[in-house]
């Protein structure tokens, strides 16, 4: 159906690949094959896809990507914030599979900054491959930029700064203790700015954001709405208590009180298709945290 709509529609589509073990193992009891290789077999990949995280591809993973043109959304933050794993974005490069860089938003790593994301999908493949040269400052910039725009087809058009292209352009400040001293620009940007240092902001040639000032909005009202409709939310889906945890005894959440996956999780498995079933998303504090239905079709 998505397949078909987008086909008809000439849009892209936008589906979360491999970025759990969890999905994995759904994958591999439901359809016999992990979520890459079955979306492949059913003929859903193409170069209008892009497959959002992919921590979990293996090499042969990475191959199918490249030959159906598909692209790659990286979310280094997300990534870490929720234990997912580390992308092996530095094979998908060399293979090349574009990858562009995002946050995943805000509800997956508690932010929205490029900056952070440049910052930490540089260093999480340094630390996981133990490895200072397996990626570059210029890759990354790269990633949140020109790659971005190929991600989504747009690259005549945006991610650089180029003749015949929109402009598209952020300004940045690097007069403060953060950026001082600077080496390599590119790698200030990467490295050492935190976001403050962004002044102005031109979207197609107009100023969005000029010398600290948003011009489109009311910035201060809107950030009024987001806390009042985000404590709503949290009183609405009934984790507002968590808001005022008590303070850990323990380093880390003891291991029975750890968010983790009931057994319960695969009811009807394997077996067939019949019921995909309830997840018992996790406990907290040793209560029920979340229980939602993953799919349910007879
Ligand atoms: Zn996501």
């Amino acid at each position: 159906m998505t397949r078909k709509l987008a086909d008809e529609e000439h849009v892209l589509i936008t589906t979360h690949v491999a970025e759990t073990t969890f999905e994995l193992e759904t994958a591999a009891a439901c359809y016999g094959m992990n979520d890459t290789q079955f979306l492949s077999d059913i003929g859903f990949l193409g170069p209008d896809v892009i497959a959002v995280h992919c921590v979990h591809c293996k090499t042969e993973d990475i191959e199918i990507m490249r030959q159906h043109g598909t692209k790659v959304s990286h979310n280094p933050c997300s990534n870490m914030y929720l234990a997912s794993g580390c992308a092996p974005i530095p094979e998908m490069l060399r293979a090349g599979v574009t990858v562009g860089l995002a946050s995943d938003g805000p509800a997956s790593s508690n932010n929205h900054s490029l900056f952070q994301a440049m910052k930490f999908a540089a260093l999480q493949q340094k630390g996981a491959h133990q490895d200072a040269t397996i990626i570059t400052a210029e890759k990354v910039l790269e990633m949140a930029t020109i790659d971005g725009a190929r991600a989504v087809g747009l690259e005549a058009e945006i991610g650089s700064i180029e003749v015949g292209k929109k402009a598209d352009i952020v300004v940045l400040d690097y007069n403060n203790a953060f950026m001082t001293p600077i080496h390599h620009p590119v790698s200030a940007i990467v490295y050492s700015a935190l976001g403050h240092e962004v002044t102005s902001v031109m979207i197609d040639g107009r100023f969005v954001m000029r010398d600290g000032i948003v011009g489109a909005v009311d910035e201060a009202a809107v950030r009024r709405q987001a806390q009042t409709s985000a404590d709503a939310l949290t009183q609405r889906a009934g984790t507002d208590s968590f808001n005022r945890r008590p303070w850990p005894k323990t380093v880390g959440w003891e291991r029975e009180k750890k968010p983790q996956v009931s057994p319960l999780r695969y009811p009807g498995f394997p077996g067939g298709l019949g019921r995909v079933g309830e997840l018992s998303c996790g406990f907290l504090y040793g209560k029920p945290h979340t229980r939602f239905t993953v799919g349910a079709a007879q």
